[in-house]
């Protein structure tokens, strides 16, 4: 049993659906099910997407000086340290919001 962070398709109930990295930092996320091929969608609620952003904005500010730190320090393997805990601890914990609701994609849904 591992860490499950996909979302099931609403339409053929299929499992491992996932949200692109790059997208779980919107409030809407937006991905197509590997099994039948529909649009489907996830909406944070407003409470949730603001907390998320605050907390990656305080991580990209102290990250960003620490990585900074380092880099210049030539302290690499602490660098990728920093860059791998900075994908533990929040974009996964993006993926794994975004997983949670995930609806058919309504292009006309504000
Ligand atoms: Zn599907």
């Amino acid at each position: 049993m591992g860490l499950n962070i996909a979302g099931v398709c609403p339409a053929c109930q299929a499992g491992g659906v996932t949200f692109r990295w790059t997208r779980c930092f919107n409030r809407r996320a937006v991905t197509r099910c590997g099994k039948c091929g529909k649009a489907l969608e996830s909406r944070l609620s407003l409470v949730a997407y603001l907390l998320m952003i605050f907390y990656l904005q305080v991580w990209a500010i102290v990250g960003a000086i620490a990585l900074f730190i380092t880099v210049a320090g030539g302290a690499w393997l602490l660098a990728c340290a920093i860059l791998a805990a900075f994908y533990l601890t929040v974009v996964l914990p993006a993926k794994w919001l975004h997983s949670l609701d995930v609806r058919p994609y309504s292009p006309l849904a504000v």
